[in-house]
């Protein structure tokens, strides 16, 4: 059985002291058994929700690291620096990333690879541009995109990374894809997984959708048979809001 993980995308949003305040509003309420929950903050953040977290069973995310250990990278975050602070998990590859920041699938890939080394789970985003869907290319996309992020990666690994589903147009838009549509590309996303890695892994890894899910929604997609959770932006930056998407996955 996966577990159905909610996860929070706070992207640029939140001062420490706003992120103290969050905490406190949803310790013991963010956490329903069977669900987890995770916030991923701006690195500022992180080592005050670390501790503020610490006895629930919230885990906190980063939104991004450097691939390399250490070196002259001005401005970045090694993966050795999150896992220090007691972070659990990363987003790596989000679309905003791809689009402002020059990522790339082969810096997506070398950055789930420091991830694990250093202990940290990657919540690794894949998903089609509008204009890609318009031209019938949505499996395409997410085939490119999954196949070379995972490439290289051994199927323990594998097993434990998680898979967020998002088409940009999706993102921010107040437009979600309907929950038939999301579970068909999780479902295709899944059988991707089977064929590089067999049948225990594809059944094992955990796929979110993420794209404007809200505490209205949320229900909706957990109902499907092949969406184990949500990557949330918007909806996950208000503490009753948040509460309610991961009661939703329940
Ligand atoms: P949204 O963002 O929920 O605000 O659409 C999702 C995301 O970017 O991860």
């Amino acid at each position: 059985m996966r577990k159905p993980i909610i996860a929070g995308n706070w992207k640029m949003f939140k001062t420490v002291k706003e992120a103290l305040a969050f905490a406190e509003e949803v310790k013991g309420k963010a956490e329903v058994d069977g669900v987890e929950s995770v916030i991923c903050a701006p690195f500022t953040n992180l080592p005050a929700l670390v501790e503020a977290f610490k006895g629930t069973t919230i885990k906190v995310g980063a939104q991004n690291l450097h691939w390399a250990d250490n070196g002259a990278y001005t401005g970045e975050i090694s993966g050795e620096m999150l896992k220090e602070l007691g972070v659990d998990y990363v987003i790596i590859g989000h679309s905003e990333r791809r689009e402002y920041f020059a990522e790339t699938d082969e810096t997506v890939n070398k950055k789930i690879k420091a991830a694990f080394k250093y202990g940290v789970t990657p919540i690794v985003c894949v998903g089609e541009k509008l204009e890609e869907r318009e031209a019938g290319r949505t499996k395409d996309v997410c085939k490119t995109q999954t196949e070379a992020a995972f490439a290289g990666l051994d199927k323990e690994l594998a097993a434990q990374t998680v898979i967020a589903y998002e088409p940009i147009w999706a993102i921010g838009t107040g437009k979600s894809s309907t929950s038939e549509d999301a579970n068909e590309v999780i479902a295709y996303i899944r059988e991707l997984i089977k064929g590089l890695y067999g049948t225990e892994t594809a059944e094992a890894i955990r796929i979110q959708y993420g794209g404007s899910v809200k505490p209205a929604n949320v229900k909706e997609y957990m109902g499907m048979s092949d969406i184990d959770g949500a990557l949330v932006g918007g909806a996950s930056l208000e503490p009753a809001s948040y509460i309610q998407l991961v009661e939703g996955a329940r």
